[in-house]
């Protein structure tokens, strides 16, 4: 299955000038993984249309999916990519909030308690704890 769509930045191999895409980072299910630079994307500054673009910078896989309790976001960096998704696709509809790194523990630790088969998600709820500075259990 496809990835979900991500923001990348790129850089044009032919008048060296960075432009904005959105693409999947994995587009399909043949198990192909097309690497960016061998991808072909237009530039709208030169004209070059193929590929060797080289990646510059991506938005987090889990940006484009917020708010999603399994893939929490800081404030802080969800409005830095809000404000480059504005920027360069204001046509395309934004998330409408992150799912914060604190609400994502409550409800987590609500469904682990309470949820079908309990502790299914101490394993997630531990490394969401260590990767946004909460210290574990
Ligand atoms: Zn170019």
């Amino acid at each position: 299955m496809a990835t979900p769509l991500r923001l990348s930045e790129l850089r044009c191999p032919r008048c060296e000038q960075p432009a904005w895409v959105m693409d999947n980072d994995y587009r399909g299910m043949d198990g192909v993984m097309v690497p960016y630079s061998e991808r072909d994307y237009p530039c709208t500054v030169c004209g070059h249309r193929g590929p060797g673009w080289r990646l510059l910078q991506q938005a987090p896989p889990e940006f484009l999916l917020q708010p999603h309790s399994l893939y929490p976001m800081t404030q802080s960096d969800f409005d830095h990519w809000i404000e480059i998704l504005k920027q360069h696709f204001p046509d395309h509809r934004p998330p409408p909030r992150p799912c914060l790194p604190e609400e994502a523990i409550r409800e987590l630790e609500k469904y682990d308690r309470e949820g079908p088969s309990a502790g299914q998600f101490r394993r997630t709820i531990n490394d969401l704890k260590a990767r946004f500075g909460f210290g574990e259990d």
